[in-house]
């Protein structure tokens, strides 16, 4: 392994993942390059557990990963052991631990039925398999994936950004907020990408006994708060080459192209500040 401990956390859509074709093929090299010195890939979405377990197993990794933008950390039983971590208030469900950080999403679009009322959006709950499909290129079988939430509400907002300032502070009298990510907002609880960046960091710096220097990677306003958290931010170009506002990101790698080319590119530049 490298002589510092390491960890890596990325987004997936438009970050490790293409934002058109959903491929990470361009950044294998990368991730074989992670695995063989045994840094942690930790993969951190608004994606379900359901469509992160799913390219977990694909890509072979058996870290955890983080779901929902932060709302559920999903922690596989062997690296619990590996780590001799003990994860208060967890859930097991079969071979994994469940560590929920948010609300209930029942609950969520509960709250939201009744803002209808006052304004116009429409939600995962308000959408077929088929209009999820249509508006994300998903497969279908994707799409209810994409569908199986248990702590966040994706939508279209349909209204302008003072509307959405005024949305937001209806859900703020419910403890939810609203958060931009690529395609969709999301409504959750006041948890972000960032603290269970941090809650991670500190499982693993517990287990090497040293201060884990940390990579994130991402290309959203849903991102910002993960990037912050970490010691060497890489921010991910959109499509059109254009980056988030950066809100004053110290020690930022700008990844040269958006997606998995750019991905592997970002991820060498941050190791080659350290190895
Ligand atoms: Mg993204």
């Amino acid at each position: 392994m490298s002589t510092v401990p390491i960890a890596v956390f990325t987004d997936l859509d438009g970050t490790l993942l293409n934002h058109h074709d959903y491929s990470y093929a361009q950044a294998l090299p990368a991730i074989e390059k992670l695995k063989a010195r045994e840094i942690p890939l930790v993969l951190v979405s608004s994606k379900t557990q359901a469509e992160m377990s799913e390219l977990c197993a694909e890509l072979a990794l058996t870290s955890p990963y983080v779901c929902e933008n932060g709302s559920l950390i999903v922690m596989p039983r062997v690296e619990c052991q590996r780590l001799s971590a003990t994860l208060e208030g967890a859930e097991t469900k079969d071979d994994d631990y469940l560590i929920y950080r948010g609300a209930n999403r029942d609950d969520i679009v509960e709250i939201l039925a009744a803002l209808k009322q006052q304004f116009s959006f429409t939600g995962f709950a308000d959408m077929s398999v088929q209009d999820v499909v249509d508006c994300t290129g998903l497969s279908e079988q994707a799409a209810v994936n994409a569908m199986t939430r248990s702590a966040s509400e994706p939508l279209l907002w349909h209204q302008d950004e003072a509307d959405l300032n005024e949305f937001a502070q209806q859900l703020r009298k419910h403890n939810l907020r609203v958060l931009k990510g690529g395609r969709f907002y999301h409504v959750m609880a006041a948890c972000d990408k960032g603290d269970a960046v941090r809650y991670l960091l500190s499982l693993y710096e517990s287990y090497y006994g040293a201060r884990v220097v940390s990579i994130a990677l991402g290309d959203s306003p849903n991102d910002l708060q993960m990037l912050k958290a970490a010691d060497h931010p890489v921010l991910m170009p959109h499509p059109d080459g254009t980056y988030m506002h950066d809100d004053g990101l110290e020690n930022v790698i700008r990844a040269p192209f958006e997606g998995a080319r750019g991905w592997r590119e970002g991820v060498e530049a941050a190791l080659a500040r350290l190895i």
